[in-house]
């Protein structure tokens, strides 16, 4: 197998069980790192429930996320521009990103839209940058997946748990969670940095779990000196100079229930 990212040989990692019943063989990139599965042909079985039940960090995380997001948009974008996030799930971090101030929409063809109603992504808005988390480790196919994201804007900020070097024993990473099928594709930074070059994008990372591709020119140092400070730049900056969209939406809501 091809590593599916910089189409370097690959060697085969381990072999283990997907929801408890496959054998799967995971290969290694030889040049990038990147680590694939095999072809995942299991990912009907997988996807039954899209936001599997073994997620409890989900409310956690879309806290966190909002909170770092908004100090990045804040910092580094037009932050009053529609944002997008892509592959929404519930809709959890839209609302979130709203009630903070940010004018978020939803974009995701695989989960039902519980909480960011009425906010669906439209073709005419003009996206200021993208937020993708948690789903780049889910790619069948992530350069298709890539380039599609990258279509709607050039600024994506994501996560995805970056894969340790050496590579870890199946046993010894929590991030790989076979029993649940959906986790198949894994990068490091020379796989991100592969992606970036291909596509002429600049990246920059936490260097662990969040990163950016984007056409600013964003000083990396800075970039973690800040992420560091965010929860006092969001308190102390943001909270204070943003004005929050709840009530606002919630008028915007009855006006499209009453039509
Ligand atoms: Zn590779």
């Amino acid at each position: 197998m091809k590593c599916k990212i910089c189409k370097s040989d690959t060697k085969v990692q381990f072999i283990t069980k997907i929801l408890n019943k496959y054998n799967v063989r995971y290969f290694h990139c030889q040049n990038c790192g990147f680590l694939q599965t095999e072809e995942p042909y299991w990912l009907e079985k997988a996807y039954k429930q899209p936001i599997n039940d073994i997620d409890t960090g989900i409310l956690q995380r879309n806290i966190e996320f909002a909170r770092v997001t908004s100090v990045i948009l804040y910092q580094y974008f037009e932050k009053t521009s529609p944002f997008l996030d892509y592959a929404g799930g519930y809709g959890i971090f839209i609302r979130l990103m709203r009630d903070i101030g940010f004018d978020f929409y939803w974009y995701d063809p695989f989960s039902e839209n519980i909480f960011a109603k009425g906010f669906e992504c439209s073709e005419e808005k003009n996206f200021e940058a993208i937020t993708i988390f948690e789903c780049f480790e889910h790619f069948a196919n992530p350069l298709a997946e890539i380039e599609k994201i990258i279509d709607i804007s050039p600024n994506i900020i994501f996560s995805t748990n970056l894969l340790p070097d050496p590579v870890p024993d199946i046993n010894k990473w929590w991030y790989y969670t076979p029993e649940h099928g959906q986790h198949i594709a894994f990068y490091t930074m020379n796989t991100l940095k592969y992606i970036t070059e291909k596509y002429s994008l600049n990246l920059i990372s936490n260097g662990s779990y969040l990163h950016l591709f984007t056409i600013e020119d964003i000083n990396q140092k800075k970039f973690r000196k800040i992420l560091k400070k965010s929860r006092k730049y969001f308190n102390n900056t943001i909270k204070k100079s943003m004005s929050s969209r709840t009530l606002e939406d919630m008028h915007y809501i009855k006006s499209i229930i009453k039509q």
